[in-house]
């Protein structure tokens, strides 16, 4: 659920003159950025435009998965897998985090070669992802129902509570020594010689020779101002809370067309899979061939919606003065309606595949706007055009699961330690030289 229907951790802080880091964005990049920076001692300060984790970061289903992810992603996944594991011995928090390994079911034979396939990467990779048959699904998941006849279990991926999991983040970072300012759009960044040498918020300036970019779905028009070109677009995922008196496993699982995560409240998270609605907007018309190959390749499972975000962003500006409103105080968290069609079959989807869950009822509702980049991978590391400058963004959809892992590689590469893991297939010059270059 949102956290703005809940009650949450507030968090302010006089903005200092200077800091070695500023982070922009308060989701769990930004926040576990700031979390491995201060840990490491180094002056951090995050500014946050409207509340941490106001985002997508308390609005996802709080999967935590390696199973599926693309080769390129998994050494970071599988990083921040053993990252989560320990995170609540190593900053005495709550981050809801069990490790009860995860599901996906199969009935068609499309998912089941696709999972197949995936099993035998997932065993050169070192990972536990067994391929199971009908018995051995039953075994895991007893009262799933007959159609489904494979299923590909990763006894080592987990769960956590998104609405916990970052604000306990955050406020681990406070008592390392970060700074963690709420209510404090970044409007741009200033340079100085080509170098950053500040941010410019709404309440002031910040000297600083290190600034990371972690704006979510913001990026984009936040670099654009800066002439950076990130391909960007957002995509709309819809996702509920149902209470039940059944009792299913403990594990998240997946079929083809719902999913479900046992929340720490008692209900469950579910939501329709591989249905997102792409709302139609003017970016979509100028990255239309960036994105392309995606839509091809995956148009059945998004529905593109002609809406009123098409005029909002087209009213939008995409530049601005330093000295002046800007978009990020129009907008100070951004809470789109769900799109109830796919709650409602997501329920009726997943009472057919399990009948314990037969008088479950929708409790509430809601939407985050996913940020995806053309290849569905992050871009975490420094923008060479700008020395100084990092962005920590794009994660399409998986960012929750990999986000401890981002903040560590993240404050690796800002403080030029040697990298967790290979930095390389998330460098934002992948993207063509009309995107890595100024506009
Ligand atoms: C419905 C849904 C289900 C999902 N399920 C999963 C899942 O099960 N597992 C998984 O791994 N991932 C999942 N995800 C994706 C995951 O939630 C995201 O990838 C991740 O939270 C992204 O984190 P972030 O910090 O990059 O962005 P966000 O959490 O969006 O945070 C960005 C922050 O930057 C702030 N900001 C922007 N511009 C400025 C500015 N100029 N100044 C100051 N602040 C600014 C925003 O207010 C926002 O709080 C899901 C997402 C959705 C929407």
């Amino acid at each position: 659920m949102p956290l703005a229907n809940m009650q949450r951790p507030g968090f302010e802080c006089a903005l200092p003159e200077a800091a070695d880091v500023v982070i922009v964005g308060g989701g769990i990049a930004g926040v576990a950025a700031a979390l491995f920076l201060a840990e490491a001692g180094i002056d951090v300060v995050l500014c946050e435009k409207g509340f941490v984790a106001g985002e997508q970061s308390s609005r996802n289903w709080g999967w935590v998965r390696q199973m599926g992810r693309d080769p390129a992603e998994l050494p970071l996944t599988m990083e921040s897998l053993d990252l989560w594991r320990d995170l609540d011995r190593r900053f005495g928090i709550d981050t809801g985090f069990r490790e009860t390994g995860i599901t996906y079911v199969c009935r068609t034979k499309a998912e089941i070669a696709e999972f197949t396939a995936w099993e035998k990467h997932a065993r050169q990779a070192g990972m536990p992802s067994q391929l199971l048959d009908a018995a051995g699904l039953q075994n895991v998941l007893p009262g799933i129902s007959a159609p489904y006849t494979v299923g590909l279990y990763t006894a080592n991926d987990g769960r956590a509570e998104p609405e916990q999991a970052v604000p306990q983040m955050a406020g681990a970072a406070v008592r390392l020594g970060a700074r963690i300012a709420e209510n404090c759009a970044v409007r741009g960044i200033e340079t100085a010689a080509g170098r950053v040498s500040g941010v410019v918020t709404e309440h002031g300036t910040i000297a600083t020779s290190s600034v990371v970019v972690a704006a979510g779905a913001w990026s984009r028009l936040f670099l654009g101002n800066l002439g950076l070109a990130f391909p960007q677009l957002k995509i709309l995922g819809t996702a509920a809370r149902i209470e039940t008196a059944a009792t299913v496993p403990d594990m998240p699982v997946g079929g083809g067309d719902f999913s479900f995560r046992r929340r720490l409240d008692g209900g469950y998270t579910i939501a329709q899979r591989n249905a997102n609605v792409a709302p139609v907007t003017p970016d979509s018309f100028r990255l239309f061939f960036d994105f392309l190959p995606t839509l091809l390749t995956s148009w059945r499972e998004l529905k593109l919606r002609v809406g009123s975000q098409f005029f909002t962003e087209l009213k939008m500006p995409r530049r601005w003065s330093l000295d002046s409103k800007t978009p990020f105080e129009a907008i100070r968290t951004l809470d789109p309606a769900p799109h109830m069609p796919f709650n409602e079959n997501a329920l009726k989807n997943l009472k057919r595949a399990f009948p314990a869950f037969a008088g479950a009822r929708l409790t509430h509702s809601w939407a985050g706007m996913i940020d995806a980049t053309p290849d569905a991978i992050p871009v975490i590391g420094p923008i060479d055009a700008v020395p100084g400058l990092y962005l920590s963004s794009g994660f399409s959809g998986h960012g929750f699961g990999s986000g401890p892992g981002a903040g560590r590689l993240m404050a690796e590469l800002v403080r030029n330690e040697k990298p967790c893991v290979d930095p390389a297939p998330f460098r934002y010059e992948r993207f063509s030289t009309k995107h890595a270059k100024t506009a």
